[in-house]
């Protein structure tokens, strides 16, 4: 059996759609489950729509996501070049080769003719189509005599190469998706494969590409269907076998029709990029995944889930069990929802497996940006380390450590007002000021023997837990929330735990 080939061929025209991303994924999953090899190809065949950094967006979205090209684009490999703009004397030999055999002619209709034509059928309620019905009684090589086209093009008239699509044939179109389709030739238009400015269209360069790549597979969003009749014509006209084809389906938006937008992104508040985008023109920054703190290995499986099932209950995967799991025939026809609260519930598992040193390593930054420490060395490490592990459970991103243990590294300055209203007392300075001498002589200081001790005052005054540790909590945090109050007690220490309830007493009181 051949190896496969499978290509990610993406446009540079901005940054990649999380549905790019996914497409990539797939390809790559098929590549890896086959010992095959995934290529990056750059389609930048039209230069109007480039878009300036948009290629090392997509070279730094693969990365971070941990889909590398095998070869491709900045990865080497024997097939290249790899940017559409670097081949185009490989595409004029082919277009001429298409003209030269009559499947292809020049038209010298401008694009003013053109606009005419269309408003002329469309005040008839009709659609212009430049196909087999009208092409031989237009500006082209089909009307004119070889004189006069030489003539023409000698003058340096400018000119576009048209595909001439055979008429009346039935094709039988097979996707690994959507299974069998059937379509008349004579419904299609002859495509511009060759435009005036001398570059392929997309539909020539691909197709041309994909055979000199020996690509195996294509797989692409659905939005390339329509054009497979064509692409299955061209592999005809040159007598090459095509790839097979498998058409991935939409990524619709979380509620209501249509296919998942920037716009849906900002509305509710999660990124539709894997990666934070500046827009060049307007300096407008769109939110990524990295950004929001995902991790890649979260991002992906969330990503594989929309569209494709393992054909069992598994929810969770990292890459190696995706690799294993992934199968074509399991992609769905239908279109597949995006879910905001699912891309969140997959990061949390993903978050919580990871082993206590990884999980430090994410969460560092986030606390060193926060207080303007350096947390590297070896006694705040430990520090920081503990803290961890008394509030991992949960965390769903790096940054939410922040939420669950800024008070292990800043003393409360504020209370939260709701918490202060509901156990804040007129007796609590009195009994916390009692609670305050119990502390201040404990030795050891360990979470154990404090709660002993602790607890052993408050029965003998019969105060009641509640009434005295949520008092106590507040003074420690600032609210009512947080890990196991002993162990926060001796991680502060006795020094710090003194110090905030006397800010407290002075405070609240
Ligand atoms: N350049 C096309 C795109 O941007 C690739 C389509 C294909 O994979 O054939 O989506």
């Amino acid at each position: 059996m051949k190896s496969i080939r499978v290509r990610f061929a993406p446009s540079p025209t901005g940054p990649l759609h999380i549905g790019g991303i996914r497409t990539a994924l797939y390809n790559y999953l098929l590549a890896k489950k086959y010992d095959g090899q995934f290529i990056l190809r750059i389609e930048d065949t039209d230069q109007k729509r480039f878009v300036p950094g948009a290629v090392e967006y997509i070279r730094e979205a693969l990365e971070w996501s941990g889909i590398r090209p095998d070869e491709g684009y900045g990865y080497g490999g024997d097939k290249g070049p790899y940017k559409q703009s670097e081949r185009q004397t490989v595409y004029r030999q082919y277009v001429q080769q298409l003209l030269d055999e009559g499947k292809a002619y020049y038209a010298f209709d401008t694009p003013g003719d053109l606009e005419r034509l269309r408003e002329k059928y469309q005040k008839q309620g009709k659609v212009f189509t430049y196909n087999h019905e009208v092409r031989h009684s237009l500006n082209n090589a089909l009307s004119l005599s070889p004189e006069e086209v030489n003539a023409k093009l000698k003058s340096g008239e400018p000119y576009t190469v048209r595909f001439k699509i055979p008429e009346g044939k039935t094709l039988v179109l097979n996707d690994l998706i959507r299974g069998e389709i059937t379509i008349n030739t004579s419904e299609l238009d002859d495509k511009v494969i060759m435009k005036s400015d001398g570059l392929p269209t997309y539909h020539l360069a691909n197709i041309v590409d994909d055979h000199l790549m020996e690509i195996t597979h294509v797989i692409r969003g659905e939005e390339w269907l329509p054009s497979l009749p064509l692409h299955i014509l061209l592999y005809e006209a040159f007598g090459w076998e095509p790839p097979r084809f498998a058409h991935l389906p939409l990524i619709l938006k979380p509620q209501g029709k249509g296919k998942l937008s920037k716009r849906d992104g900002a509305k509710g508040g999660f990124p539709v990029f894997p990666l934070a985008w500046t827009d060049p023109q307007t300096g407008e920054t769109l939110s990524g995944y990295r950004e929001e703190g995902y991790l890649p290995q979260a991002f992906i499986n969330m990503l594989a889930l929309l569209g494709w099932n393992p054909g069992d209950e598994r929810e969770i995967f990292t890459i190696d069990e995706l690799i294993d799991a992934f199968d074509l025939s399991h992609i769905n026809k239908s279109g597949a929802r995006f879910d905001p609260g699912k891309a969140r519930w997959i990061q949390q598992q993903h978050f919580q497996r990871l082993p206590k040193a990884e999980m430090l390593e994410y969460v560092l930054p986030v606390l060193e940006e926060k207080t303007g420490l350096h947390l590297r060395g070896k006694k705040m490490r430990e520090y920081v380390e503990k803290v961890l592990e008394m509030v991992r459970e949960r965390l769903v991103f790096p940054a939410d450590i922040w939420e669950w243990a800024s008070f292990f590294f800043e003393a409360p300055k504020t209370f939260n007002p709701k918490a202060v209203k509901k156990q804040w007392k007129s007796q609590t300075p009195e009994m916390l000021s009692g609670l305050r001498n119990v502390l201040a002589n404990i030795d050891p200081w360990e979470a154990g023997h404090i709660k002993e001790k602790v607890g052993a005052w408050i029965q003998e005054k019969e105060l009641g837990f509640g009434k005295v540790l949520q008092p106590l909590r507040i003074a420690l945090t600032g609210d009512l929330k947080g890990p196991d109050l002993f162990q926060t007690t001796e991680l502060l220490g006795r020094d710090e735990v003194l110090k905030r309830i006397d800010f407290a007493l002075e405070k609240l009181s």
